[in-house]
């Protein structure tokens, strides 16, 4: 059993020693370490560091900042194997998967780089006579991140490059079901040359959450998790006056339009759909089939199901391995059972699944419902495992119907030969980030990531221009150097000429 620790001031730390979780190896099914629980001492402790640090970070200039994180970003390359494999002991992905993480947090690093250029301000030169007017964007000071089992790497990379390439000291809050990889981020960006105090990690669940949307210090708190949570700490954040950025669930719909190529749209499904046993936020886990497609669709998925290979995360055959928790193993049975007593048609049943060996790990195959109505709750509501959804409409008009009457509005695809017909789909649909012929259609780290309504609560998504808005305050200057001449005071509205 190993042991996890917070991360500092630069250094682990064991903090009050008061709480602890057990951490799991989902494939085995056994604890294999014990991760520190924080309290309030230990958030307290934390955001006083990263406050003493401010100051000196917040000085520094912008290209100092950015040479740390090019020195990380070549560290974490060197390392992206071995932080791969900690996420796969941890989370259960596949290996191939974990190092996919990796390289799209990587890119936000990448992106942070070029933070000299994202905090160029505006200038304008002679608003009236002998006046001039500019606008900055300064760091906010301590921010917090709190982030979700599914992305134990790239998810925390949303956030803390971007944050602290604008000049913020940042508190990191892991989940803590795999809470391995902060420590080694943390490792890697005090090796890169961070100073002490600027990034932090404070191991812990709701208690040690609790503490940090109390802390006055904490300033902006940048939440992904499940969305009754992330309404909950929205809602706190802004009685409190903090910023909070807090993206919530998801349930991503793929239109398969009958023009769509039949095995590449299957082959997209496959992977949305199971790729990480269906624990993204960007999963497809509905299908909606327009007018003659379902028959050969669900014909075609089933057979591919009967050969998908699911095992252990760090068997280089395996395309898709166990849930994270036996909880929620047993939360994902649950919705199949629910789904076949609500009507739905159980094509395939992964709960059948068999794997000599692995007894105990957290494993379900991947199962599919087809004839699934838009009342079920298997379609309502988040399942978050490998389970896949079939719904039948008619036409398109019926297919963009479904998906902007849903809660959650966070990522959807339309597959389609038909140009007119995609655009029609791009421009109407109410969800934030839109595939076409893409089935996961996460942005680049210079885009902006972020869903809309029952997703995203919060004005601004993360990374990109959004982040470095969400990370700094906007200051305008007008500024005069009269010479000689005296105006007088003014009793009336300023106005310049
Ligand atoms: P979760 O909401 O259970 O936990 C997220 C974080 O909140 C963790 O750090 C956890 O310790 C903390 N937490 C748990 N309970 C809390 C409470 N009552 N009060 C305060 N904090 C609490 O989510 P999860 O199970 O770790 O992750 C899966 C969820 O995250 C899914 O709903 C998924 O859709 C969502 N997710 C969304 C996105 C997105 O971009 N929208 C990305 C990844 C994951």
């Amino acid at each position: 059993m190993y042991e996890v620790a917070h991360f500092i001031g630069g250094a682990r730390s064991t903090g009050s020693g008061r709480r602890h979780g057990e951490v799991f190896d989902p494939a085995l099914g056994e604890a294999v370490g014990r991760v520190a629980l924080g309290d309030t001492e230990d958030v307290n402790a934390a955001v006083a560091v990263a406050l003493a640090a401010w100051p000196a970070w917040a000085d520094a200039s912008a290209l100092r900042r950015a040479r740390v994180l090019m020195r990380f970003k070549v560290l974490l390359e060197t390392h992206q194997d071995a932080l791969a494999a900690c996420i796969t002991r941890e989370h259960g992905k596949v290996h191939a998967d974990a190092l996919g993480e990796v390289q799209r947090g990587l890119e936000v690093v990448e992106f942070a780089c070029g933070i000299p250029q994202l905090l160029k301000g505006e200038y304008s030169e002679q608003v009236a006579r002998g006046v001039d007017s500019y606008s900055m964007r300064q760091p906010l000071g301590v921010v917090a991140g709190i982030t979700p089992f599914n992305f134990p790497a790239m998810v925390p990379m949303w956030m803390f490059p971007v944050a602290i390439a604008c000049g913020n000291c940042f508190v990191l809050k892991p989940s803590e079901r795999d809470p391995s990889a902060s420590l080694m981020i943390a490792d890697l960006l005090h090796e890169a040359g961070l100073p002490e105090g600027v990034f932090n990690v404070v191991q812990g669940d709701r208690e040690t959450v609790e503490a940090l949307m109390r802390h006055p210090d904490v300033r902006a708190v940048s939440f992904v998790g499940s969305t009754p949570i992330a309404r909950s700490l929205y809602e706190q954040g802004a009685a409190q006056g903090k910023r909070v950025q807090a993206l919530g669930g998801a349930k991503n719909h793929m239109v398969v339009m009958p023009d769509a190529e039949l095995e590449q749209t299957v082959d997209a499904l496959m992977g949305a759909a199971y790729g990480s046993a269906g624990e993204r936020c960007m999963a497809i886990s509905v299908a909606v089939a327009v007018g003659s497609v379902a028959d050969a669709l669900v014909a075609r998925l089933a057979e591919r199901i009967a050969g998908l290979r699911v095992g252990p995360g760090d068997a280089p055959e395996s395309e898709m391995g166990p849930l994270v928790t036996r909880t929620h193993c047993d939360k994902v049975r649950d919705y199949i059972a629910e789904g076949v007593a609500e009507g739905a048609q159980l094509v395939a049943d992964g709960r059948t699944l068999k794997l000599p060996g692995h007894a105990q790990g957290f494993f379900l195959g991947a199962s599919l419902f087809d004839h699934v109505q838009p009342t079920m709750r298997i379609y309502r509501e988040e399942i978050f495992g490998p389970v896949l959804c079939v719904l039948r409409v008619p036409d398109f008009e019926a297919a963009l119907a479904l998906v902007n009457a849903h809660a959650f509005g966070n990522g959807t695809a339309v597959f389609t030969r038909d140009g007119d017909c995609a655009r029609e789909f791009v421009r109407r649909v109410e969800v934030g980030m839109v595939g076409v012929n893409v089935p996961i259609p996460v942005p680049m780290a210079f885009h902006s990531f972020g869903g809309w309504k029952a997703s995203l609560f919060g004005d601004h998504a993360m990374h990109g221009a959004e982040g470095v808005r969400f990370y700094t305050r906007l200051k305008t200057v007008t500024s005069r150097w009269p010479t000689g001449i005296r105006a007088g005071a003014q009793f009336t509205m300023p106005t310049l000429e």
